[in-house]
Order: C-alpha cells, then sequence, then structure tokens
C-alpha cells in the first residue's frame, strides 16, 4: 500500500498585514495543497480559502481527472462570488495540489496547477519543478526577454496570466507519477521561491527527514531573506510503495550487473585476441589485432553473416596492404647488413691466404682459393726458387699435398727452409749417412712389431714358451 506523509507551515512574511495563502491538507484523502490568494482587502484570502475547500469536499474520487474538475469547480464557484458581491470583485487565487489517486496501472500521485505556485519533486537528491508558472514574467523568461534572475526582481512578477475565479472556465495543468518510496513532493507559494534558492530549498529538503520540520525550516529561509509575501509549504514523503522503488532499483542494478558482465566479458574478448594476435606475429605470422579480433567475435546466427564475412574479407585486403610497414623495411635492412657482413667474412677469409702448388718442376704461390664461395679464382703471386725434385721430406708432402700460408712473408719463410734443407743435404755426407742409418734403425723396429703381433710368420719359436 502506498503511504503519504506530509508536513506544512505557513507565515505572513515579514511586510503584508494579513495571510491570504491557504494550505490544504487532507490526510484521509492523501490530498494536499496550497493556493495564493489575491485582490481586494480581503478578496486573497476568500479565493484561497473557497479553493481549498472545494477542493477538499471534491477529493473522495481519488483520480486525477476528479482533481482537475475540482479546480474548475472552485473557479466557477470563486467568479460567481467574485461577481455577486463588491467588496470581493476581482479576487482570485493560484491552486497547486497533490494527490494520491487510482491511475491505469495502479497508485499514481497526481498534480494540478493553476497560477504561479509551485509544485517540486525531489528524487535522488534532485529537485525538479513539475508544474509551469501561469505569470506575465514566466512568458517574458519563456520568449527569451528576460532572464531567470531578472524575473526575480521584476515590477511585475505578481502578474498572473492564469488564476482561479478570473474567467468562467480556467485550463488546469496537471500531471501524474509513480510513487517511489523516497520520492519528496515541495508545494509553495511565491512567497518561498522569490526568497529562497532552489539550492538552499534541495539541501534543506534532503537535510530535514520530518517534513514539518523542513517546511518550517524553508518558511524561516524565506522569512529571513526578506519575507516580501505570505509563505506556505507542503511537503509530502512518499514513504511506502508497496516495493515500487525497490523493485526498480533492483531491475536497474540488474540491468547495470549485466551491461558491466557484457562489458567484461568485451574487454576479455578483446585482450584474448590481442594476445593471440602478439603470438600469431612472434611466429612469423603477420596478421595483425584488428582482423583476429574480427575472427575471435564471429557474429551472432541472427547477425548478418554475409555482410559481416565481406568486411573479414575487406579487413584481410587491409592486412596485405599494411604488410611493408616500417618494421619489415628495418629487418630487411638488418638482414642486407648480417649477410654482406657474412659475404665479407668469407671472402675475406679466401682471398687473405696463400697456397703453394706444384706445377711443373716448380712450386707457385697463390693468393685465395678456386671454386669457393664469392671467391674471385686464385691469383698467382710468384714462383719459389726451387726444384720440385730437390725438395727433401717432409717439405715434399706438404707441398705436394698442398700447403697454406697465412701471409706472404710466413711463404717466403717456408721458401727460406726449404732451400737450407736442401743445402745442408748436397753438402755435408756425415749428415746423409746417418740419415741412412736413422731409416734403417727405423725399417729394424718396424720389423719387430710385426713378428710380436704376426704369429703365423716363420719368426723364432723361442717367443712361444716351452
Ligand atoms: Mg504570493
Amino acid at each position: 500500500m502506498t503511504t503519504l506523509r506530509a508536513g506544512s507551515a505557513t507565515h505572513v512574511g515579514q511586510v503584508r498585514s494579513n495571510n491570504q495563502d491557504s494550505e490544504l491538507m487532507v490526510g484521509d484523502a492523501n490530498l494536499f495543497g496550497v493556493a495564493d490568494g489575491m485582490g481586494g482587502h480581503q478578496g486573497g484570502e476568500v479565493a484561497s480559502a473557497m479553493a481549498v475547500e472545494l477542493a477538499r469536499e471534491h477529493s473522495s474520487e481519488r483520480t486525477l481527472e476528479a482533481l482537475k474538475q475540482a479546480a474548475r469547480v472552485a473557479n466557477r464557484a470563486i467568479f460567481e462570488k467574485a461577481g455577486n458581491d463588491p467588496d470581493l470583485h476581482g479576487m482570485g487565487t493560484t491552486l497547486v495540489a497533490v494527490q494520491l489517486v487510482d491511475g491505469p496501472e495502479g497508485d499514481e500521485i497526481g498534480w494540478i496547477n493553476v497560477g504561479d505556485s509551485r509544485v517540486y519533486l525531489l528524487r535522488d537528491d534532485e529537485l525538479l519543478q513539475l508544474s509551469h508558472d501561469h505569470s506575465l514574467v514566466e512568458d517574458l523568461v519563456r520568449d527569451g526577454r528576460i532572464s531567470r534572475d531578472e524575473a526575480k526582481v521584476h515590477p511585475q512578477r505578481n502578474i498572473l496570466t492564469r488564476a482561479l475565479g478570473i474567467d468562467l472556465d480556467v485550463n488546469v495543468d496537471s500531471g501524474s507519477l509513480l510513487p517511489l518510496a523516497g520520492d519528496r513532493y515541495l508545494l509553495c507559494s511565491d512567497g518561498l521561491f522569490n526568497e529562497v534558492s532552489i539550492d538552499q530549498m534541495s539541501a534543506v529538503l534532503r537535510r530535514l527527514v520530518d517534513p514539518d520540520e523542513a517546511a518550517e525550516e524553508l518558511v524561516r529561509l524565506a522569512n529571513e531573506g526578506g519575507g516580501r509575501d505570505n509563505i506556505t509549504v507542503v511537503v509530502v514523503d512518499v514513504i511506502d510503495d508497496d516495493g515500487r522503488a525497490a523493485a526498480i532499483a533492483e531491475a536497474q542494478a540488474a540491468a547495470i550487473a549485466a551491461a558491466e558482465a557484457k562489458e567484461a566479458a568485451e574487454r576479455a574478448a578483446a585482450e584474448e585476441a590481442a594476445r593471440q594476435a602478439a603470438l600469431a606475429e612472434q611466429e612469423g605470422d603477420l596478421e595483425p589485432a584488428a582482423f583476429a579480433g574480427r575472427r575471435s567475435s564471429l557474429p551472432e546466427a541472427d547477425d548478418d553473416y554475409g555482410a559481416e564475412k565481406d568486411d573479414l574479407y575487406a579487413d584481410l585486403e587491409r592486412v596485405r596492404a599494411r604488410r611493408f610497414t616500417w618494421r619489415v623495411a628495418a629487418f630487411l635492412v638488418l638482414l642486407l647488413l648480417v649477410a654482406a657482413a657474412v659475404v665479407g667474412a668469407i671472402y675475406f677469409s679466401q682471398s687473405g691466404t696463400y697456397h703453394a702448388r706444384v706445377e711443373g718442376d716448380v712450386v707457385n704461390v697463390y693468393r685465395g682459393e678456386d671454386g669457393g664461395l664469392f671467391s674471385r679464382g686464385a691469383q698467382f703471386q710468384y714462383a719459389m726458387r726451387l726444384d720440385v725434385d730437390d725438395i727433401p721430406e717432409p717439405y715434399r708432402s706438404d707441398v705436394t699435398e698442398g700447403i697454406e700460408f697465412a701471409s706472404l712473408q710466413a711463404a717466403r719463410e717456408w721458401e727460406f727452409n726449404v732451400s737450407d734443407a736442401i743445402e745442408q743435404r748436397t753438402t755435408t755426407t756425415t749428415t746423409t749417412t746417418t740419415t741412412t742409418t736413422t731409416t734403417t734403425e727405423a725399417t729394424t723396429t718396424t720389423t719387430e712389431a710385426t713378428t710380436t703381433t704376426a704369429p703365423t710368420t716363420t719368426a723364432p719359436a723361442t717367443s712361444i714358451p716351452g
């Protein structure tokens, strides 16, 4: 069950001699309102009192239409009374009211407005003006001819464009809202909002929980601000709404949670796609993250898969177009540098060495090699002054098997050593004999070795134990 609780306060203010405002407080019918009368010595008081009284009398039906009808009835009654009583001639009144009414889907807060009193709603700490002033300054503000601040001090700010009691008939503004626990309606005469800023009003309504205390504090602030008019404030709280606000909050929380879960899933999918793309790039696959991301979020069954596929192919084309990036260029440059270094190393290793070749009776020295990788071929350097037949061992083996020299100087030294060896052999006979002896000894040794390891030979039996 929807439950309302209301509080109110009214004050004559600091300037006026009487209070022509009236408050409407009908707890049984959940009907609350404010009327701000005007005209004549007593007229304003009479008009506002008539408005709230007639609204009370027509409050039992509990529909928004009935509430509007009550305002029209009051208008006609005030209009007629003003016409019939010269003392009350020209009287009229504003009227704002809220009532808990039956709507098409259950309880609603219906509100009505005629004149320049106001209905505000404080919801989620925000104060929103629901009604629209029927005043000359409001029209000027709406037309852009004066500012909101200028309207507050405009000399004609009390001139109304609509009120109860002025014409035979009246248009009544109205609206309705779902009652949510925590909602706070503020109804007031212009004596409040011309003296107190909306921020001040909002702060008081947020701070003071008790509606009577809030209403009294607002009236006090209006008096403090000047009190140049009568001040009336009614505060209506929705304190129970049949769990409506909780259900809405729950639905909102569920919607937020679902949205957050969806966002988290999308973020995780994007991160996974980026990870896969980085992996693919490491493995030499140049498919970028953009395409991988698209692939990992393949369209739902009810999506336009064809169009999505076209997008994928378009992405693939862009991927191919983008393959020659600066990164690829840098890689190619690096590759060329490495290749040049390898070729250079091979070239210098081949062309930097020398070797000797036996050609006919002579020994020729060449630089480099024939047929090697990147080789320019062996370059002839010079012919050694050696007769091949004269070269003794082990130099002869060296040169016939192919000897290499690290430098030309090394080749020259080898040549001098060979020349020395040839010279010594041909000039000293003793040396030759010694050499022969050595050779014989070597042969003997070889024979002994053969005897030992080959028992089938005709070796003496002494070698076998008797
Ligand atoms: Mg007033």
